[in-house]
């Protein structure tokens, strides 16, 4: 999910929950965004790049399929373990327990990683279905599951592929018929 995504839901968040508390809706509303900085800590470590439009411009293009001559680099979603749920939420509670203000903020980084993690239900299905076998070429190595087109009729879903194929336009339920298919697509 992105962060334009959170900064609306959990703002209705803080809404629906403290209508007449503007601190603590303040609160949520960070808790609920300012997670997603691991992702511009996780970029400056790469690259070097410190400029907030160099960020914002990888973040725009890294989920773009690559196309013939695209040579920008990619370094995957750059996550922390700031996204690790069961890292972050015990220490965090702990300290709602104890601070009551905090409550808020802790409210929002939780509702944070649950968008962010709605997904995994169906991350593991397609994990699972494939098992562990890339869906369009059967490797078995750097498998992870992406978010892509189907072919032929172009539906997203969630599905198993290697590093190569996760990078090529579309995906092929049948391994076998992957080599006489995957000549006849242009561009893939
Ligand atoms: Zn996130
Ligand atoms: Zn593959």
């Amino acid at each position: 999910m992105n962060l334009r995504e959170h900064l609306l839901y959990s703002s209705v968040l803080a809404a629906s929950l403290y209508a007449r508390q503007p601190v603590a809706a303040a609160l949520l509303i960070a808790g609920g965004v300012l997670i997603d900085l691991d992702h511009l800590a996780l970029y400056v470590c790469r690259t070097g790049d410190w400029s907030i439009s160099g960020a914002l411009l990888y973040n725009r293009y890294r989920n773009q399929f690559i196309r013939p001559h695209d040579n920008r680099p990619r370094y995957g979603s750059l996550r922390s373990w700031l996204h690790q749920p069961l890292f972050v939420l015990p220490p965090l509670w702990r300290l709602a327990q104890r601070y009551p203000w905090f409550r808020p903020f802790a409210i929002g980084v939780a509702f944070h990683l649950l968008l962010d993690h709605l997904p995994l239900p169906l991350i593991w299905a397609a994990y699972w279905r494939a098992g562990g076998r890339c869906a369009r070429c059967g490797n078995r190595q750097q498998i992870e599951v992406y978010r892509r087109p189907r072919f032929p009729d172009q539906r997203m879903q969630w599905v198993a592929l290697c590093r190569q194929c996760a990078n090529k336009r579309m995906w092929y339920t049948d391994h076998d018929t992957h080599a006489t298919t995957t000549s006849a697509l242009p561009n893939d």
